[in-house]
């Protein structure tokens, strides 16, 4: 049955809601619909998740982002679940915007250092050229 106060799920014969308190024993188990207000709970703690992993991706991005690729795909990511965020939410605020903001730069120096190691790959390549020439 259903608390007829907070519409939380209660085993039968308990004589008080387990979430609010109320006294819920007697006869009557009115048949409320309860899904709507749990849903919304689930839903708003879903959201807080999603915000913290957000902020997390876009710290993991920025502390790998020295290694290139991490970065990249951390702060790729946290953009994408950001860009989610503000779709849902209608703009972006609080953790998710700290975390996108991160990722940003998890991503751009990610690719900065990416470029630099190609480019210093490229160079010992041509210098170890040059010294088999040379010598
Ligand atoms: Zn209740």
């Amino acid at each position: 049955m259903f608390c007829t106060n907070c519409g939380a799920q209660i085993n039968d014969g308990t004589k008080f809601c387990p979430k609010c308190g109320v006294q819920v024993g007697g006869e009557q188990a009115p048949v409320v619909t309860p899904v709507e207000p749990v849903v919304e709970h689930v839903e708003a703690v879903k959201v807080q998740d999603n915000s913290t992993s957000i902020m997390v991706l876009g710290i993991l991005a920025l502390a790998l982002c020295e290694f290139g690729i991490p970065g990249i795909i951390l702060g790729a990511i946290a953009k994408k679940k950001a860009n989610k965020f503000a779709k849902d939410h209608g703009m972006i605020y609080g953790k998710a915007k700290v975390g996108r903001i991160l990722g940003n730069f998890g991503f751009i120096i990610g690719i900065v250092m990416t470029v630099f190691v190609c480019i210093g790959a490229i160079a010992s390549c041509v210098s170890y050229l040059d010294n088999v020439y040379y010598y």
